[in-house]
Parts: C-alpha cells; structure tokens; sequence
C-alpha cells in the first residue's frame, strides 16, 4: 500500500515541477504524458515489481530539464530512486552534441535497471517522433535521431526483451512515418 503512495506521490511532484513544458513536437503535449508513458513500460517491463524504478521514471528528466536538487529527489524519494535518476541525467555544462556521443560511451556501464529506463525513454521519444514530430525537425534529422538512438540502445547490451520489442516497434513506425507510400 505504502508504494501506490510514493508512486502517486512522485506522479503529482512530476506534474507540478514540469507543469509548463510541453514536448517538442507540433501536437506540443504536456510533457508529464512523456513521463507517464516511460513510467507505464518500465511498470510493465517489471511486472510492477519495482516501484522505485516507476518513481525514478516519473523523475527522470527532473534534475536536467528543471533544475529540481538532486538532495531533494532523494530527500523525497530516497537514494535508491535519487541514483537511478542521477544515472540517467546528462550534464548540461555540455554542447548537446558531446551529450548525445556520451549517451552511447557511457551506455555500456550503467546498471541494468538504469538501462530499461533509458531503453523506455528512447522508445517513447520515437513514438513521438513518428506521432507528432517537431515541426523544424527535417526528415534527416528524424532519421538521425532514429539511428543515434539505436546506437545508444545497442550499447546498453541486453535489458529486457519486452523493452526492447517495444523499443523495435517504435524505431520501425518512426522509419516508416517517413517513407513514401507505396
Ligand atoms: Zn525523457
């Protein structure tokens, strides 16, 4: 019972602390739905087994896109949940382009419950790729994006075959949304 609390709990804290950013895309949604469809894979991926993954998911993009303490993500949630979401953030001192090359350098070396998490958050951001991409995003740049994040992907070695399935599925409809028809 006491984990339905802390994950409701760290849903709220998500949509306040991100209350006015919207995803990239032309659709423009609340960025809380890119939260929530991360946190709902990794929900399944574990068969709700572990909570603190579904938190540190809710979390995951807290620390680098608004700033939010890490002290007070783990004072809130715990350092379980405060390491995994530390392990996800880049650091943004960096041009994105250095960021984006040590996603994959890096990828190798995270745990293996940091790596699903990454695993969802790449799929979720191709599904939207392919749902409602960004309106100055040209087709090179979708179909870079699609091949770095099956670099980043790729290097994190085995995770979890059902995110990985799903990972697949969202690569392929993010290729095929810009493929002329046939
Ligand atoms: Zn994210």
């Amino acid at each position: 019972m006491e984990q339905w609390i802390r994950v409701l709990k760290a849903a709220d804290a998500a949509a306040r602390w991100h209350v006015d950013q919207r995803r990239d895309g032309h659709a423009q949604e609340p960025y809380v739905n890119h939260l929530l469809e991360v946190a709902s894979l990794v929900t399944e991926a574990t068969d709700g087994k572990d909570p603190d993954l579904v938190i540190a998911a809710l979390l995951h993009d807290a620390i680098e896109d608004q700033e939010v303490p890490f002290e007070m993500i783990e004072r809130e949630f715990g350092s379980d949940v405060a390491a995994l979401v530390r392990e996800v953030t880049d650091d943004k001192s960096l041009e994105k382009s250095e960021r984006k090359r040590l996603q994959i350098v890096n990828a190798p070396s995270k745990s293996r419950r940091a790596a699903m998490l990454k695993i969802a958050d790449k799929t979720s951001n191709l599904r939207a790729v392919a749902r409602s991409p960004a309106r100055d995003w040209s087709v090179r740049r979708r179909l870079d994006y699609v091949d770095w994040a099956k670099s980043v992907v790729a290097a994190l070695g085995e995770t979890n075959s059902g995110l990985e399935a799903r990972f697949r599925e969202a690569a392929e409809a993010a290729e095929a949304s810009v493929r002329p028809l046939v």
